[in-house]
């Protein structure tokens, strides 16, 4: 099932529903209400977690503004699917399949994303804390803005995504391919780059 062609994956993006509350938000999948206007938001969270736990192929669900504390959500292929400003603590994404997904603005504190197939993703303005995406395909993914501590990244293909104005403070990538891969003014701190080709990779903006 890991090879759904492009094709396939147009037209099932997240529908953006505006809140009910007015509020300009897009509406929880099956709710009239955003993550922050629903009446329990715990239970809104177990209910998205359910139903993400009780499939396979994830097609554009929207779960913005939620809060996701130690669930396994592995072994998922996930298709144009909304949790951007979410909150992530403790939950398993491992051998995930992920094609257009948003996540920018979420939080992810101990999440483990290793032996993924993870493209074509956003995690713009992110804040990672212990994450691994260890062994995985990570390319063509925005991690601008994003702030990445004591999180590692090690023997994946990193090609032609983007970390510029990212913060990387005690994070490992090492042994990555990082051709492509942008570093404009990224901030690094104890940032291990052993063994990955960093001379294919873009730090600094030139004139042509
Ligand atoms: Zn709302």
């Amino acid at each position: 099932m890991n090879s759904a062609a492009p094709s396939r994956i147009m037209g099932i993006m997240f529908k953006c529903t505006p809140c009910a509350a007015g509020c300009g938000n897009v509406a929880v999948s099956g709710s009239d209400l955003c993550g922050l206007h629903c009446a329990d938001p715990q239970k809104e969270s177990r209910r998205i977690a359910a139903d993400i736990m009780k499939e396979t192929n994830i097609n554009g669900l929207n779960a913005a503004h939620l809060r996701f504390t130690g669930f396994d959500f592995s072994s998922k292929n996930y298709y144009g699917c909304n949790f951007t400003e979410s909150y992530f603590s403790s939950c398993i994404f491992t051998n995930s399949f992920m094609r257009m997904d948003f996540f920018d603005m979420s939080v992810f504190i101990d999440c483990d994303f290793s032996n993924s197939d993870i493209q074509f993703s956003s995690f713009g303005a992110c804040i990672f804390e212990g994450c691994k995406f260890d062994n995985s395909e990570l390319t063509h993914l925005n991690f601008n803005g994003a702030s990445l501590s004591r999180c590692s990244l090690d023997h994946s293909d990193l090609y032609n995504s983007r970390f510029n104005t990212a913060k990387l403070m005690q994070t490992s990538i090492s042994d990555c391919n990082i051709t492509s891969v942008y570093f404009i003014n990224a901030e690094q701190t104890e940032l291990s780059f052993k063994s990955s080709n960093t001379r294919d990779a873009v730090f600094k903006l030139e004139r042509q």
